[in-house]
């Protein structure tokens, strides 16, 4: 066959895969947000099915066939990018045998169920044999790979491609070293929570201040919509067709308002991607780090600075009554607040990356054999105690408090640590070139937005994060702009000094 041929069969099957991705992202984007609950069972059913399906596609003879013939093949930049991603994916998944496959996937599942209950309860002895059971079967599974690296090395890989357990190793140490002493500096303080970040806000009045930070973002109207569902997140159905979720909490204002900036940058970054990516794989194949990298620089190192708020502040106040007499300065010193905490989801800017660490080390230890699932609700309070000098007065607060590790996604919460970092080395970039202070000041995201379309957002998926990260900001992942920038930031803030 030529290599036209070859190609046009690639295209062919790639393109049913796409349809049959749009259908299901457009089916859990509805039972996650409209559709009614009793409906669900029936659903659910239909939509295993049509994954099957593409199941099945993805891993026919003629796909791997076709797959294995064109990765031998000199193709342009792109597409050689596009097979090589699928390939990797199949070498995965190719030699494990279904029945482990299935056994896996229902262990996931059970195990999900059996996790809700353990958290609810505060039981970890309910979940710790699904735990051991867990572990196990994910060795199992990684050993079928043709790959000689330990266990941990290629989970880590599998969420982040080209980062290794070395560079987590370096960056992880530098946290260590550098932001524990400066958030006790800063927990040291004393530094009460202001008491306006507790007062009602009504939904009406947080949907203006929606309606006002879309029109500051820059967020294209015509090609995004946003909804509402009990945790926000984005979903992506191609390059003009981007959707987010806010949670609208009245007593909890500031979180619906920076979840929403968050998932904006995740959209934001899909809404970026070049449109004649759009249909291919690597439309969205960016790793997970760099997704988050985008929410993050747009949640934290952008949406929680004087300079971002200093234009539509005003405007702000005018429709919340609960800030109006709340000056700038009160209300970024209070949108910044930090405070040791015991779970994830809610930690702030300085304390999250440490909440990481503590995952890190116990998934490492997990897998090199020096921890096990025996007492690890107690190894967990340890190092909380340790790292952020609070315990967990229960599992559910503690070890117990992420659905990750049920589902098998073991090496995925060093991403949401390293996104934040590479986008303090994003941000470093684009500060050399724009002044990215003055157009915030001046109501110019579209500059911002610009910076970030030309030198990141454009390539989608194409290239591996250390590649693109040196191709616009001249080195690999480095972890000293994150430190600086934290260090930067909280002492001036709360006034800690060096
Ligand atoms: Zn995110």
């Amino acid at each position: 066959m030529s290599i036209e041929s070859k190609l046009s069969q690639f295209r062919e099957i790639s393109e049913k895969i796409s349809a049959y991705k749009l259908a299901l992202t457009t089916l859990n984007w509805d039972s996650s947000t409209i559709a009614p609950k009793k409906g669900a069972a029936y659903r659910n059913k239909m939509a295993a099915l049509l994954a099957g399906e593409l199941f099945s596609i993805e891993t026919s003879p003629e796909f791997i066939v076709c797959i294995d013939e064109l990765s031998t093949e000199a193709l342009d930049e792109i597409t050689a990018s596009e097979i090589r991603q699928i390939k990797k994916g199949l070498d995965k998944a190719r030699y494990i045998p279904k029945e482990v496959y299935v056994e896996f996937a229902q262990l996931t599942r059970d195990a999900e169920n059996v996790w809700e209950k353990a958290r609810d309860e505060q039981d970890y002895e309910s979940f710790k044999p699904y735990l051991k059971k867990l572990i196990e079967m994910t060795k199992k599974v990684v050993s079928y790979r043709k790959d000689d690296r330990p266990v941990y090395d290629q989970l880590i890989d599998d969420f982040e491609t080209g980062i290794t357990l070395a560079d987590y190793d370096v960056f992880f140490e530098k946290l260590k070293k550098d932001i524990v002493p400066l958030l006790h500096k800063v927990i040291d303080k004393n530094i009460p929570q202001p008491t306006w970040l507790k007062r009602i806000v009504p939904i009406q009045q947080q949907r203006q201040v929606v309606e006002i930070l879309m029109e500051y973002l820059n967020y294209d109207k015509s090609s995004c919509y946003i909804g509402e569902s009990a945790h926000p997140f984005s979903s992506h159905f191609s390059v003009h067709d981007n959707r987010v979720t806010v949670r609208y909490q009245e007593e909890l204002f500031t979180s619906s308002i920076f979840a929403l900036i968050h998932e904006v940058g995740h959209a934001t970054y899909n809404g970026q991607v070049d449109e004649a990516y759009q249909g291919r794989m690597i439309e969205d194949s960016m790793s997970y780090g760099m997704h988050e990298s985008q929410s993050r620089l747009y949640e934290n190192m952008l949406g929680r600075s004087r300079e971002f708020w200093s234009s539509i502040y005003p405007k702000v106040q005018s429709v919340v009554d609960a800030l109006k007499d709340v000056s700038l300065d009160e209300f970024i010193l209070g949108v910044n607040h930090v405070e040791l905490s015991l779970v994830r989801i809610e930690a702030d800017e300085l304390t999250y990356p440490l909440h990481i660490m503590v995952r890190y080390e116990i998934e490492q230890g997990l897998f090199n054999g020096t921890l096990d699932v025996e007492g690890l609700d107690q190894v967990w309070s340890d190092k909380y105690q340790e790292y952020l000098g609070i315990r967990p007065p229960h599992n559910g607060l503690g070890i117990l408090q992420d659905i990750h590790w049920s589902g098998g996604a073991f090496g995925y919460f060093p991403t949401y640590a390293l996104g934040s970092a590479y986008s303090a080395q994003w941000m470093a970039a684009m500060r050399k070139e724009i002044d990215v202070d003055r157009c915030l000041e001046n109501n110019d995201f579209r500059s911002v937005n610009e910076w970030l379309r030309e030198n990141v957002h454009r390539h989608g998926g194409v290239y591996e994060p250390n590649q693109l990260l040196l191709s616009v900001t001249g080195e690999h992942f480095n972890p000293q702009y994150y430190i600086d920038y934290l260090k930067d930031k909280y002492s001036r803030l709360f006034d800690v000094g060096e």
